[in-house]
């Protein structure tokens, strides 16, 4: 998986496993890497440096603070982010900070789960999907 430095913008590759034991740290300028499971929070300038550099497909949670259904289905993005997390780059975008991003992929409610491959969306869903129907719909698709 990439990871994206938010102090120093360098794009790390760091191996799944290893980040489910401890905090994975970047290795130009040692910032610890915040990760919710194998769920990275990214800015646009984050998200357009991971799209150009993972060969792996990624999946986007697009979700604001102020929405229950997307308190909800953190928790459930983040366990399904266990067992894809080899294969598939998991990413959170907070819609409110990173508004031009939302528009730009066709965000219009949320929480909406976007699936990109070769730097473009081949499938959405909107909603909080539960385990069983994130697991299913993500494993159908990749
Ligand atoms: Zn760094």
């Amino acid at each position: 998986m990439l990871c994206f430095c938010h102090s120093c913008s360098a794009v790390n590759r760091i191996n799944p496993s290893d980040a489910q034991e401890k905090a994975p740290i970047c290795g130009k300028c040692q910032t610890e890497f915040n990760l919710h499971d194998l769920v990275q929070e990214i800015t646009t300038e984050g998200f357009d440096k991971i799209l150009r550099n993972s060969k792996d497909p990624i999946l986007v949670d697009f979700w604001a603070e102020w929405c229950g259904p997307c308190q909800q289905y953190g928790p459930t993005f983040q366990m399904v982010s266990k067992e894809f997390g080899d294969r598939v780059q998991f990413l959170k975008v907070n819609t409110e900070k990173e508004q031009d991003l939302s528009a730009r992929l066709g965000i219009r409610g949320i929480p909406a789960t976007v699936l990109i491959k070769d730097s473009k969306v081949v499938d959405s869903v909107s909603g909080a999907l539960n385990y069983d129907q994130l697991r299913q719909w993500v494993s159908s698709r990749i």
